[in-house]
């Protein structure tokens, strides 16, 4: 049973308000952050596609990454293409585009490339002219060092490129992250060729229920919209791109960890609006992986801990922990700190619950509860490494 609601948010893809609210979701988030630390997960009535209702605004997203810069460091993030498991997504997109562009001076623009994985695959197949725009200096530093041009900045920051067009945009895992997606996709349009190709891949939410993994996975502070093929084709289809390929697929998101995409092929061309496609996919995937996460044992587990007043330290601050301080008994435990290997945490709070570092932990008797989606047993490794002798659980 869902109830209809008017969105602060109106849907990118149709311009709609009215939605059906599947499911509130509350998060831990940044303390020096100003994004909203909860919000309705909704589908619009009108086409379907489904998001995150926030009250936020674009700035406060802009400054969110700015503000977190999680991209920079190689060894925690996704973009390098230096791991087997991410030169493969990259190379099935390097493929899909050397089949399409024939001309190798073609200017390819990766929008959110990262450390320059997929320019390096690119540069392989003989395409000279490629260029990232990311938000991390870093990142820009890495890609120039390589012979690329980097600009350095977000999406809505598109507009203060210099006077240019592109042949091919790239939209890598980038749209599920836009607050203003309609601003978005009008500044893409503006920097493609006439007859410009664009490529947008993000996670599928139609496959989000095939997936069983930890509890609200897919709901974060980060993914805001929850796309289909179907959604994608009519978003784009609303800017005056004609879809010339479509599908899903399954990449991996770290080593061994499948994760659902979805992706389409687009060329601009004057012409009519093409009709919008119907599109239940996303509401019906979200609904079967809220079933699934209301019925995990780990709300269980959350709850005894909390009723039993012991004080703990949780490695993680990640997604995983975000969701469960905002949504299960993980809010209500005595945590006394928080411990990440991601020194850009180091020092931030989460609902004023201090991250240090792992050389940090001070207190052997208090209870570790470890809390990350894909790499639980390998910080069970590292404390057990380390010589930790807290008590431990892998939630
Ligand atoms: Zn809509």
């Amino acid at each position: 049973m869902t109830t209809k609601i008017l969105a602060n948010r109106s849907c990118a893809v149709c311009g709609g308000r009215c939605c059906e609210a599947l499911h509130r979701m509350d998060l831990a988030v940044f303390g020096n952050t100003s994004l909203p630390n909860s919000y309705q997960v909704v589908a619009c009535v009108d086409c379907g596609f489904s998001y995150a209702d926030s009250d936020g605004s674009q700035s406060d997203y802009d400054d969110y990454y700015q503000y977190m810069s999680k991209y920079e460091d190689k060894s925690l993030a996704t973009g390098s293409g230096e791991f087997s498991w991410e030169q493969k997504r990259f190379e099935s997109v390097g493929r899909l585009i050397d089949e399409r562009v024939l001309d190798r001076r073609t200017d390819i623009l990766d929008i959110g490339c990262a450390n320059g994985g997929l320019l390096n695959i690119l540069a392989s197949r003989g395409f000279r002219n490629l260029y990232g725009l990311d938000q991390a200096a870093a990142c820009i530093r890495e890609i120039e060092a390589r012979g690329y041009s980097g600009y350095r900045g977000g999406i809505t920051d598109l507009l203060a490129l210099p006077e240019r067009r592109f042949g091919v945009l790239i939209l890598s895992h980038v749209l599920e992250h836009i607050f203003d997606l309609t601003l978005a996709m009008r500044h893409c349009i503006r920097l493609l060729n006439d007859d410009g190709l664009v490529y947008i891949e993000t996670p599928n939410a139609a496959a989000y229920g095939q997936f069983k993994t930890v509890p609200y996975y897919f709901f974060d502070a980060e993914h805001i919209n929850h796309f289909t093929s179907r959604s994608l084709a009519n978003l784009a289809g609303r800017h005056g791109l004609v879809v010339e390929d479509l599908g899903d697929k399954v990449i991996s998101a770290a080593e061994g960890v499948d994760y659902p995409a979805t992706w389409i092929l687009a060329r601009k061309r004057p012409g009519r609006m093409p009709e919008q496609l119907g599109d239940d996919g996303a509401k019906r995937g979200i609904l079967e992986h809220l079933r699934y996460s209301e019925d995990s044992p780990v709300h269980d587990r959350l709850q005894a801990l909390a009723d039993s007043g012991r004080s703990i330290i949780v490695w993680g601050a990640g997604s995983y922990t975000q969701r469960l301080l905002g949504h299960s008994a993980l809010g209500r435990c005595d945590i006394r700190y928080l411990i990440d290997s991601d020194k850009n945490k180091w020092g931030k709070r989460l609902r004023g619950i201090q991250v240090r570092g792992p050389s940090d932990i001070d207190d052997e008797s208090l209870l570790l509860v470890i809390c990350a989606a894909w790499v639980g047993s390998r910080i069970y490794d590292q404390a057990v490494n380390m010589g930790l002798r807290n008590p431990c659980i892998v939630l």
